[in-house]
């Protein structure tokens, strides 16, 4: 029995695998009782046991702090986690925290609900008026937040306006840059303090992972958050951080094909009579276009529409006729998705004016004719009217005759 226990010995050199070994995480051996007293002295880079990270976690994070221009990455079991984790670590009791109106919707039920019931102010902002901005800078702010574009209303921000007048008020400036991600926008390069992604999306770009990174300019911040994460017990799994790393790897091939496919679907939408308006900031038409040319190099393929209110009577109904898209959330996939989101209870510092429901798109990496034909048949089909009854018979008649 004891055989089948004892570690075996394999030569290792002149194995240099092209690929990221899984290394899972398990118990660090010590070579003597010393070192593993010692342990703890060993800093924040090197392996004491596999909370803490294995060299399939570190490769990760350097790629992901290489690719962002950070100094140091931890990773976080979803993009959601990754946010309250930093949240929680920056944040302390009688604080204040500023958020964009437009936040992605589960940090703001977390910020309305977690970081409230720890005493911390939770404050929202209109994400395109500075002078109000400035005002609520004022009442003073440990940090504050950004999404660019917001979610679900793709609202720009601009960004170097805001993060001049949060240094000016002595404000950390965080920013969830899920939908430019690190090949399109670099928030640290901009000034900001922390940058979050949401690896789930269109990084690890499969819909079968979910993960988030945070990456920091500042190692003292870096290391005490990486502390901060172990004693909270949070880790990546790393079966999935090698999945990250085969999404990154085809990261800027699928982000170009998916936002050609979407720009030009976003195009053939707004000629579309049955749509109001289209929710993209690489349109000319869009509020935020100017600042989306300035800042960011390209797109995801996730953008938002709204439908006329005739069009959206027969929503639910015309939604069944898609065929190649499915009816799902989240985003960033191979696979097309389209999600009917709804607004209600997420906008508190401003007024939206739009739809019900605004159709949140996101193309996948099937060929963008397709794509077109199906969102053609579920746009026809909002606008056509039910058979009348006797004509229902005279079909049922027809094919008993047959
Ligand atoms: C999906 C999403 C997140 C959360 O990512 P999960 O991994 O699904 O928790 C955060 N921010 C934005 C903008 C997102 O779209």
């Amino acid at each position: 029995m004891t055989r089948c226990l004892s570690n075996v010995s394999v030569r290792t050199e002149g194995y240099d695998s092209l690929t990221v070994p899984v290394h899972r995480a398990t118990t660090i051996r010590y070579p003597n009782a010393k070192e593993f007293a010692d342990r703890f002295d060993r800093g924040p880079d090197d392996y004491v046991y596999g909370l803490y990270g294995t060299p399939t976690h570190r490769y990760l994070e350097q790629k992901i702090t290489d690719l962002e221009g950070g100094v140091r990455t931890v990773l976080a079991p979803s993009g959601q986690a990754a946010i309250t984790s930093i949240m929680l670590h920056l944040l302390r009791v009688g604080e204040r925290v500023l958020l964009p109106d437009t936040v992605y919707g589960p940090v703001r039920d977390f910020a309305d609900h977690e970081l409230v019931a720890l005493g911390i102010s939770v404050a929202y902002y209109d994400p395109t008026d500075l002078r109000a901005l400035q005002d609520d800078l004022d009442k003073g702010a440990r940090l504050i937040w950004l999404e660019s574009p917001g979610s679900i209303t793709m609202e720009m921000q601009d960004f170097p306006a805001i993060v001049a007048l949060a240094r000016a008020a002595g404000a950390l400036v965080g920013c969830d840059n899920s939908w430019a991600g690190p090949l399109n926008f670099r928030p640290l390069d901009h000034g900001a303090d922390v940058v979050v992604e949401a690896l789930s999306k269109n990084i690890s770009g499969h819909s079968d992972v979910l993960m988030g990174s945070v990456t920091v300019r500042d190692d003292t911040l870096g290391v005490s958050l990486k502390a901060f994460m172990g004693r909270m017990g949070i880790n990546a799994c790393a079966d999935d951080c090698v999945m990250v790393m085969r999404g990154i790897e085809t990261l800027a091939v699928r982000l170009l094909q998916a936002s050609r496919s979407a720009i030009e679907i976003a195009n053939w939408l707004e000629q579309r009579s049955e749509v109001k308006r289209v929710l993209h900031p690489e349109l000319a038409s869009d509020p935020g276009h100017q600042i989306w040319k300035r800042d960011f190099k390209g797109s995801a393929g996730v953008f938002g529409f709204e439908l006329t209110a005739a069009a959206s009577e027969k929503l639910f109904e015309a939604l069944d006729s898609l065929e190649i898209i499915s009816i799902g959330a989240s985003w960033g996939g191979t696979k097309s998705l389209l999600a009917p989101s709804s607004l209600t209870g997420l906008r508190t510092a401003t007024v939206w004016r739009g739809s019900e429901f605004v159709l949140r798109l996101s193309v996948g990496m099937e060929a963008t004719p397709d794509l077109i034909q199906d969102l053609s048949r579920f746009l026809d089909a909002l606008r056509s009217t039910p058979e009348p009854v006797h004509a229902v018979s005279t079909c049922v008649e027809d094919a008993m005759k047959d």
